[in-house]
């Protein structure tokens, strides 16, 4: 089995930016990549869309590649989905030796250090960081001495070993937010070419966001 990449976030809806990152990451890392909705996200306010219109979005924007996959374990569950649980989960799935990859934004990894167990982490997977142009990448002390072992250059490093390495990824930077979006459909706007165009040709996907803001 291949060693697995994944990407998690509430995907409130879905958009261009998620996919184009998530395919870049697959590409640059020789891996299948699954995108992890979240149920409960623990610091964040609940989701607009329910887990099932999620999941509709989602299955809707993947559907005719398989590069890019669906992993709805998170939704499967009731208890706030802490990241620690769900590596901890596909560990249990998959064994001690297959390479998981932890795909993070730049601004995401900065604040590791407040995530449940954060340390541990580093015994479960990998991490790939999400770099962009112009973005400082400094970390938190505590982040950086972690770190400053962990580093590698290479994708090859991830395959060699299941977890522990740190590798910055640099992908295209694309300025697109779920929550923007979430205003656009509000005001009654367009969200064409921000959102996979499977989004827009079933008329009930986005429905949920017209009343919201
Ligand atoms: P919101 O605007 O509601 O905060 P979002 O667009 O950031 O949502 P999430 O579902 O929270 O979407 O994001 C899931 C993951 O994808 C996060 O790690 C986030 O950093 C990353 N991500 C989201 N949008 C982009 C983008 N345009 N480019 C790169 N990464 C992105």
């Amino acid at each position: 089995m291949k060693p697995i990449a994944i990407l998690g976030g509430t995907f409130d809806p879905v958009h261009n930016g998620h996919l184009r990152v998530a395919l870049e990451a697959s590409d640059a890392l020789s891996v299948p990549v699954r995108l992890l909705p979240a149920h409960v996200p623990p610091h964040r306010p609940p989701p607009v869309a329910s887990p099932a219109q999620r999941v509709a979005m989602l299955r809707a924007a993947l559907a005719g590649q398989d590069r890019v996959q669906l992993d709805t374990r998170e939704l499967d569950r009731a208890e706030p989905s802490f990241t620690f649980d769900t590596l901890h989960q596909m560990r249990a799935e998959f064994g001690a030796q297959l390479p998981l990859i932890l795909l993070l934004g730049a601004d995401a990894f900065a604040g590791l250090p407040s995530w449940h167990r954060w340390r541990e982490l580093f015994d479960l997977t990998h991490i790939a960081v999400l770099t962009r142009p112009g973005h400082s990448g400094s970390l938190p002390a505590e982040l950086a001495a972690v770190v400053a072992v962990r580093r590698t250059e290479s994708a090859g490093a991830l395959h060699a070993s299941a977890a522990g390495k740190v590798l910055d990824l640099p992908v295209t930077p694309l300025e697109i937010s779920a929550s923007v979006i979430r205003a656009m459909l509000a005001r009654g706007r367009d969200p064409r070419w921000l959102v996979p165009d499977a989004l827009l040709a079933d008329p009930g996907l986005l429905d949920v966001y017209s009343h919201t803001r």
